[in-house]
Formats: C-alpha cells, structure tokens, sequence
C-alpha cells in the first residue's frame, strides 16, 4: 500500500480533515477521479472528483466488495 498525499477536504459525516490517501487496491502514485475513499476514522464512503476531493456517495449494488470490507472493518473497530 502506498500513502499520498491529497488536497485537504473534511469528512463529510464526522467533520476530520483528510491529508493523505492509502491505496489499497493497485499500486499507485496518486489517486485518481472517481477512485472511491473510505474515511479512516468513521468508515464514511467518498469519491475524488477531479480536482481529488472527496464527495459523499451513498452505497449500492455497484460499490465495490472492497470499499465495503473496508467500510465494516472501521466500523467495527470504532465501536470498541
Ligand atoms: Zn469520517
């Protein structure tokens, strides 16, 4: 996994500022426009638009199995 960083934007769910990217699908320098987000501190799911900030998405039968195993597994650790 490779971090990056990214124009600043908040969460839009529990307001933390992002700075950086964590690609955990493909090697990569930078993310990309349309490239999905998960927030690390709430699990929220996010996309880059093209100037790489985050919009909120809600999730449907189309989001990827991965956005949605990540999503799960910061939920659950932030229940603790
Ligand atoms: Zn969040």
């Amino acid at each position: 996994m490779q971090t990056t960083r990214v124009p600043g934007s908040r969460c839009h769910v529990c307001g933390k500022r992002h700075s950086a990217a964590t690609a955990t699908q493909r090697q990569t320098d930078q993310p990309s426009p349309g490239d999905y987000a998960v927030c690390f501190y709430c699990g929220a799911v996010e996309r880059f638009t093209d100037t790489l900030q985050l919009v909120p998405v809600t999730l449907d039968a189309d989001t990827p199995t991965e956005v949605l195993r990540l999503v799960r597994a910061i939920k659950a650790r932030t229940r603790h």
